[in-house]
């Protein structure tokens, strides 16, 4: 038996994040891309992130134009 590192449970099968190494189980990452739940959360506010900041910029750019 091993043991999820987020959801801190012995299961049968822990599947190991590429990111952080931390062991999980299928209900606490993404089994596809090999990602905890911690790091799929942590892409996840970094993508909306990125989208904030390029929606920042277009405004900042409509802005310069009507001056
Ligand atoms: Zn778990
Ligand atoms: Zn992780």
């Amino acid at each position: 038996m091993s043991k999820c590192n987020i959801c801190e449970k012995e299961v049968e099968e822990v599947f190991i994040c590429k990111e952080c190494g931390a062991s999980f189980c299928r209900e606490h990452g993404d089994v596809d891309t090999e990602l905890c739940d911690d790091c799929r959360n942590y892409e996840l506010e970094e993508k909306k992130q990125e989208e904030a900041d390029i929606i920042d910029d277009i405004q900042d750019m409509e802005q310069e134009e009507h001056e």
